[in-house]
């Protein structure tokens, strides 16, 4: 852990290109916060997504709300302790019928967004998922290692407040799923365009002996409604800075500066950043020698008449939209492969 100086200039004016993650303390109160930026990982889905020839880019509505689910879904996975997936998802009942973003406990993540129909470019939040506000949001926590018959453990709310009214922001979605599932206030701020997805969250810790009255004093009772008093005002003076960061400034500058513009009265406890592989990068599941073992289980047959219909093989991923083409070449390679071969027995006869 390091003190972060308010003279230290490092880090302005320095672009970086890997994604990141910060977290930090501040000194002294019940209150932690982390700021992601995610640059290289964000380009990378969106690049795969736009290469595909059977999609095509993200509308940009529909990019930024992914790139702001993947932010949040970084920032909630580093939040917990908890080793498996964190799958946000939210399942529209408008042109976005689905959208998901996926972060591991190493932070490597992916995302993708299923499209159907038009959708207007100025599209806000309840025209692609909620126009009949029945649209909902899930957040499925995974184990990595399952026992038989335990499913993951997943939170559903819906899209909109407290009077029924439809939510326009995404992060007025998961400050109540936050506060709901663990009853901790959380303060969320995100923002993605076509090169950066990033947020900002801000919580109060859970005070030792909080809402545990026993065994105290009137007078311990009333010492301790004032300690919660001040607490709560250190946490409402942090959660009102942190809402007054503006999506552009968010997208337009490094962490240190936003650190710094917003808290410069604060005392913060910074951790190391973390970035490349120790930090938020993409990784998929997907791969070349995979698709190759799907199209060797479908067999010579139905490989050759598929080349015979189209040229090629082409098969894309459902996660992350990279395409793999195999022509004729490639396909006869596959099942040229030692393993391939049948057995000497049966071919005999
Ligand atoms: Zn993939």
């Amino acid at each position: 852990m390091r003190r972060a100086s308010r003279r230290s200039p490092k880090g302005v004016g320095k672009k970086s290109v890997l994604s990141e993650l910060h977290k930090f303390l501040f000194d002294g109160m019940p209150v932690r916060g982390m700021i992601v930026r995610l640059t290289d990982s964000w380009q990378e889905i969106l690049a795969r997504r736009a290469g595909n020839s059977a999609t095509g880019a993200y509308p940009p509505p529909v990019a930024e709300l992914l790139g702001e689910m993947t932010a949040a879904a970084t920032l909630m996975q580093s939040n917990i302790k908890f080793n498996g997936a964190l799958i946000l998802q939210i399942f529209g009942d408008g042109p976005v019928k689905i959208a998901v973003a996926e972060v591991m406990p190493d932070l490597s993540l992916r995302a993708t967004a299923k499209v159907v129909g038009e959708l207007a470019a100025d599209a806000r939040l309840p025209d692609m998922v909620n126009v009949t506000n029945k649209g909902r949001c899930a957040i499925t926590l995974d184990p990595k290692s399952r026992v038989p018959g335990q499913q993951p453990y997943q939170g559903v709310v819906p899209l909109f407040g407290d009077q029924y009214e439809k939510l326009d922001k995404l992060s007025d979605v998961l400050q109540h799923y936050m506060l709901q599932s663990e009853q901790l206030d959380t303060t969320l701020v995100l923002a993605a365009d076509d090169k950066v997805a990033a947020g900002l969250l801000i919580q109060r810790l859970p005070v030792k002996g909080e809402g545990n009255l026993e065994g105290t004093s009137q007078r311990d009772h009333d010492q301790s409604n004032e300690d919660q008093i001040g607490l709560n005002e250190d946490y409402n003076r942090i959660s009102i800075l942190a809402s007054s960061l503006t999506r552009d400034e968010l997208l337009t500058l490094d962490i240190d500066t936003i650190l710094r513009r917003l808290f410069w009265e604060e005392k913060l406890l910074r951790f190391e950043p973390q970035a490349g592989l120790l930090g938020p990068h993409f990784a998929c599941t997907c791969g070349r020698e995979r698709v190759a073992n799907m199209i060797r289980s479908l067999g010579v047959e139905e490989a050759d008449s598929i080349l015979a219909e189209r040229g090629d093989i082409e098969v894309g991923c459902d996660f992350c939209g990279k395409q793999y083409r195999f022509d004729a070449v490639d396909a006869a390679q596959i099942f040229r492969e030692p393993g391939d071969q049948l057995p000497a027995s049966s071919v005999v006869q």
